[in-house]
């Protein structure tokens, strides 16, 4: 399933595609998606300019002239092609292979843009969506209105944690994964979070000390930066200074590593699985407390 850096770098890389192109038409190969998408809704976007991209969440935003929000979820295997004047195919993520033939048929909807350009909307389960808002409606859609606020803000902030979690006996696993609380942090990096952060997924809030709030939010925003950063990296065109290519899965330190060592220096461990709120969760027993 998508999470953050990886909407983020779709993100960027829709702003260096698509940016200031116009809608000419939108066929609708299958509309069949978490919520039906029909034809007289994406009538509402022809001959419009998309004016911008922007994230809130795991969800996309395209903003259009005329006031015209387009919001998308990626839903567990959504993605986005786009297609050149010269039709040569990008994908915007790193977390799939271009060259499946076989895709093709997973092309859900079709932008036909500005300069004989394409945004393929993919997704081969279907449990994506795309909508159509007014801007005034945006922030008040039931998507958006219980959102906490964003990892990688100052809105997410020591003063806030600690407001948040007192008095109440949830498992910090729990509490991180909790959207009201911070939206956007999903499965894996609250396990990455948590391993670096030295403390265990089942430890209830109300025993996590100062030092180990500060501890999550830092490592919070770095271990999502550096993930949006790898991200980034691995596909072409995508501007960022590291180059490092590869799996990204290959980056994560315990999410996925039952029964490896643990990679804590002095540390001979190995990583234990349990599940948690029907979740897989990951763990050193000896490094995390
Ligand atoms: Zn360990």
């Amino acid at each position: 399933m998508p999470e953050l850096p990886e909407v983020e770098v779709v993100k960027r890389s829709l702003i260096n595609k698509a940016l200031n192109l116009i809608v000419k038409a939108v066929n609708i190969n299958d509309g069949r998606l978490r919520y039906k998408i029909e034809k007289n809704q994406v009538k509402k976007i022809i001959g419009l300019k998309i004016e911008n991209i922007k994230r809130r969440s795991k969800y996309l935003l395209f903003f259009f002239n005329k006031n015209i929000i387009m919001l998308v979820h990626l839903g567990m295997t959504g993605k986005f092609f786009f297609i050149n004047e010269r039709n040569k195919k990008f994908k915007t993520s790193f977390y799939y292979n271009l060259n499946k033939k076989k895709d093709d048929k997973h092309d859900r909807i079709i932008f036909n843009l500005s300069g004989n350009q394409k945004l393929i909307y993919n997704d081969i389960r279907k449990f994506g969506f795309i909508k159509f808002f007014k801007k005034s409606e945006i922030k008040q859609n039931t998507h958006f209105k219980n959102l906490g606020p964003e990892p990688l803000s100052n809105q997410f902030n020591f003063n806030y944690f600690k407001k948040y979690i007192l008095n109440r006996k949830r498992t910090i696993k729990d509490i991180l994964m909790d959207q009201k609380f911070v939206s956007g942090l999903g499965n894996i990096y609250v396990n990455e979070i948590l391993f670096f952060s030295g403390i265990r997924p089942t430890k209830k809030v109300h025993k996590i000390s100062d030092r180990e709030i500060k501890m999550i939010i830092k490592l919070s925003r770095k271990i999502l930066l550096k993930a949006i950063r790898f991200g980034g990296s691995s596909i072409k065109d995508f501007s960022t200074t590291s180059g490092k290519k590869g799996l990204f899965q290959q980056h994560f330190s315990v999410y996925g590593k039952k029964g490896e060592k643990c990679s804590k220096k002095n540390c001979s461990n190995n990583i234990i699985k349990i599940v948690l709120a029907n979740r897989a969760s990951f763990y050193c027993a000896k490094c995390q407390k």
